[in-house]
């Protein structure tokens, strides 16, 4: 680690401890050099895994935007905050035990869509429709009208077993 004070990367950890309900690790670590003390916040995601987008570039896994996606998809929805918190960590849980290294941001966007469809109609088709750039209203309308189909599907389904 590198002191925040002088810069020498010769140091010594003092006591590590894993931070409540995250992966983090926080760490007090004295420097060697000039022997000033300071605190680390390591989260391995956080070094470990690069977003390759489509078009190659490359960035930083990012928690927060997986957060905002969800968030803005929600937007004015009846749905909990707590919700949108626990769709934004279960998807960030199955890429950290889906992918080592790099992620193609097309899983994350997938990932949300799946959450989405599960927790509100609305929210996927405002998300799909930003994600998936439907270049006419034509690619709108066939999307709604899947939705409906199995939409209604499921609702047969769940009338048969009433039924039953
Ligand atoms: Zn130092």
């Amino acid at each position: 680690m590198k002191c925040p004070f002088c810069g020498s990367l010769e140091d010594q950890v003092l006591d590590s401890r894993p931070v409540e309900d995250t992966s983090a690790i926080r760490r007090r670590r004295e420097c060697l050099e000039c022997k000033k003390r300071y605190t680390t916040f390591e989260r391995p995601e956080d070094v470990a895994l690069t977003v390759v987008k489509s078009d190659n570039r490359r960035e930083p896994f990012d928690r927060q935007k997986i957060w905002a996606g969800v968030d803005r998809a929600c937007r004015k929805r009846p749905i909990a905050a707590e919700t949108i918190d626990k769709m934004a960590s279960s998807i960030e849980n199955e890429l950290m035990d889906e992918y080592v290294m790099e992620i193609p941001s097309n899983i994350i966007g997938q990932k949300i869509l799946n959450k989405l469809y599960d927790v509100d109609l609305v929210a996927y088709i405002r998300f799909a429709s930003v994600y998936r750039k439907f270049s006419d209203i034509d690619d709108f309308t066939d999307e709604l009208k899947k939705l409906k189909k199995e939409h209604l599907k499921s609702q047969k389904k769940t009338a048969k077993t009433k039924t039953l």
